[in-house]
């Protein structure tokens, strides 16, 4: 199938799953992850409507993204991938939303960038639900203070949460554990559920699924 035909299968399922949940079909964002994939790829789900993408590479989505950008007005790009403290200059300059903010040193780098970019980026906290130690993120039992240092020590504000539940898990668990913390902190949006286990995410609250290989293809 065509990475056009994809993206429908997986609106229609993201639809479905809304329906299930009870939810409205607008408090779920899709974030295409066009990871690895050359603009020529990429263009036909820009021109099937698609305007929201995440990538997992800052130097990866500079060299691709300016021009498509250009192309298609109104396009919104999420870095969904670690980000480097000496990058988070270019990042902010190139991403709407950053989805992995993890660590004091991140937070420090872009309370220095943020307020000289003159533009808003809306920022999620990663949680390492399943405390992997090969996996980025803050351990569930310390989102609660390094939450309140993002805003009172940094100035940051973030909107949300995001997860990557352990490959070899259930995922709804983690989902659970992410909405929960979530809420005791007042945040309204989590980012969560991958080409897998979306429809499981939004059932759990998820307000943006990242879905890669479900629309472009195995990479
Ligand atoms: C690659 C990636 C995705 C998309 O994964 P698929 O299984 O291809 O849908 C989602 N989130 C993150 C953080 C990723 O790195």
């Amino acid at each position: 199938m065509s990475a056009a035909a994809n993206l429908a299968a997986v609106e229609a399922e993201i639809a479905s799953a809304c329906k299930d949940a009870r939810r409205e079909r607008s408090e779920v964002t899709l974030i295409a992850v066009s990871k690895t994939f050359e603009a020529e790829a990429i263009r036909p789900v820009l021109s099937a409507g698609q305007r929201v993408f995440g990538e997992n590479r800052v130097q990866e989505a500079k060299g691709k993204w300016p021009v498509l950008v250009d192309e298609y007005p109104g396009t919104e790009l999420h870095l969904i991938g670690p980000l480097q403290s000496n990058k988070a200059k270019d990042a902010i300059a190139l991403f709407d939303a950053i989805h992995s903010v993890d660590r004091d040193s991140l937070c420090e780098a872009l309370s220095k960038v943020l307020p000289q970019a003159g533009r808003k980026v809306e920022l999620f906290v990663q949680i390492n639900t399943g405390e992997e130690p090969q996996k980025a993120g803050i351990a569930p039992q310390d989102a609660d203070a390094f939450l309140v240092a993002c805003r009172e020590r940094w100035g940051l504000t973030i909107s949300g949460l995001m997860c990557i539940p352990p490959v070899d898990e259930a995922p709804a668990p983690h989902f659970a554990l992410s909405a929960k913390i979530a809420k005791r902190n007042g945040l309204v949006k989590l980012s969560m559920g991958m080409s897998a286990d979306f429809a499981t995410a939004i059932q759990f609250g998820a307000t943006h699924v990242r879905v890669g290989s479900a629309i472009f293809g195995h990479r």
